[in-house]
């Protein structure tokens, strides 16, 4: 069968890491309640790629003030292995003061990065240090039709500083096509006005090539999300029943779920991680190794 996770398209590096010890990947979903998030995750682990028969969900055991949860799994391609961890948090509208909602969440980012960084810092330095850093941050966006909201610009400004944004329009389907399509470009305006730099634009040095590449991801984006309520009998086609029929979720004419999971899991995994080890994380780690000012 066709490869579908892609592993040999990633670097000699990474594929004898996956090879050897076997990656992790870690994702954290953020936006109000109700957009879809916890959704989001079922509808991942449901999908064809192939996931490991007896993925086992464990959590990360990291304490947090907010009920962040994380769900993993394990992808399974040849002999190489991908632990995907996926952390679901509780909405925005949650929090009685919405002002720095978000504050949790990056404070969750932050000691994802912090663990690792005491890991190496350590004097008995253990050679695989389980990394925790979150390497993609999937911010659900209100499907309103209007743009962004002060609090999904003072949000992401926030995140972006700290972890790789991916955003996306959640429930794409309650949207018309021209809806979606014009929603899209005010979205982009937006995060333009608001200097939001989605990923790839976090990314260092890049030639030619990979800035032709991302220009063209950015024009996609953000990708316009279904999850999944329901699965043909007949045909096991994953789908999502509304009022004007099935939107099919694995169906790119219908909804994005498989460009973003095509991102995330194929064609960028490999950049999402190497931009958080060399740009996050070294972000985090000159503010905190940096002598107090005196
Ligand atoms: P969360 O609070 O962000 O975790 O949202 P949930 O996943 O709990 O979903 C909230 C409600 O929205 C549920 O009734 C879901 O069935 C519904 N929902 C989830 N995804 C979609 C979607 O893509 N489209 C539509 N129309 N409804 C959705
Ligand atoms: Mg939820």
């Amino acid at each position: 069968p066709a490869s579908v996770v892609g592993f040999h398209t990633y670097g000699d590096q990474m594929q004898r890491q996956i090879l050897h010890e076997g990656v992790n990947f870690n994702i954290i979903l953020v936006g109000a309640s109700g957009l879809g998030k916890s959704t989001f995750v079922d509808t991942l682990f449901k999908s064809s790629v192939s996931w490991r028969a007896n993925a086992n969900p464990t959590g990360f055991g990291i304490p947090s003030t907010v009920q962040i949860h994380t769900l993993t799994h394990v992808l399974e391609e040849k002999s190489m292995r991908v632990k995907l961890s996926i952390t679901d948090t509780p909405g925005f509208a949650d929090a009685i003061n919405n002002a720095d909602a978000w504050q949790p969440i990056c404070d969750f980012i932050d000691a994802q990065h912090s663990a690792f960084l005491d890991a190496e810092l350590a004097v008995e330095r253990d050679v695989n240090i389980p990394d925790t850093r979150v390497h993609a941050c999937i911010y659900f966006i209100e499907p309103t039709g209007h743009g962004l909201s002060e609090l999904d610009m003072q949000a992401m400004l926030s995140l972006q500083e700290r972890v790789n944004l991916v955003p996306v329009i959640a429930k794409a389907d309650t949207l018309t096509r021209d809806e979606l399509e014009h929603f899209k470009q005010r979205i982009r305006e937006d995060m333009t006005t608001a200097n939001i730099l989605p990923f790839p634009q976090s990314r260092p040095t890049q030639s030619e090539s990979q800035m032709m590449a991302a220009v063209r991801l950015l024009e996609e984006q953000p990708f316009g999300i279904v999850g999944q309520n329901f699965t043909d009998p007949d045909t096991g086609v994953r789908g999502r029943k509304t009022r004007f029929g099935v939107v099919e979720i694995d169906n790119s004419e219908h909804c994005d779920f498989s460009k973003l999971q095509d991102m995330l899991i194929r064609t960028h995994m490999h950049d999402l991680r190497m931009v958080t080890r060399e740009v996050h994380y070294e972000n985090y780690r000159r503010r905190n190794l940096e002598p107090p000012p005196s």
